[in-house]
């Protein structure tokens, strides 16, 4: 099965490696630019006022197009994680490492890395559990690209 062109994604040059995954748009431009600037932002609906995800375009209580661009507060909660073993590539040095949805406290989910809380044993992950208080963190991951992270505890 031949897969479209936009589902291969697009490949991105990150020191000496490339990987398919990272796709800036104008829609998250701004959140990106955020990020340089070690701040977390999110949408808002100039309409109702909702908070969305970065990459939402329309609002999904009023459908309206226009939002603005707020900072969250960095804080909130694990709502789901898995605890990577097995993977391949710049990834394999890192593991066991957590990926999941953090439950912001402005009420959006949004994917990222989870750091266990500060002090924690080199690649114990068991601070990190549902419900465990988070908040965020900028680093330079694996990709050479600097994101936004959440750990256990902080702030
Ligand atoms: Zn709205």
């Amino acid at each position: 099965m031949e897969m479209s062109d936009w589902a291969k994604g697009l490949p991105l040059r990150a020191g000496e490696n490339f990987l398919g995954l990272y796709q800036p748009s104008p829609e998250t431009a701004e959140y990106w630019e955020g990020v340089t600037r070690h701040e977390f932002l999110i949408k808002r609906c100039r309409s109702c006022a909702k908070l969305h995800h970065p990459r939402r375009i329309l609002c999904s209580a009023c459908g309206e197009p226009g939002m603005d661009w707020v900072r969250a507060s960095g804080r909130g909660t694990v709502y789901s994680f898995s605890e990577i073993h097995r993977t391949t590539g710049i990834f394999s040095p890192a593991t066991p490492y957590v990926v999941g949805i953090v439950a912001l406290e402005e009420g959006v989910h949004i994917f990222t890395r989870f750091l266990p809380e500060e002090g924690a044993a080199d690649k114990d992950n068991s601070s990190i559990r549902i419900g465990s208080a988070v908040s965020v963190e900028f680093q330079v991951l694996e990709q050479g690209m600097l994101l936004p992270v959440f750990r256990v505890g902080g702030e």
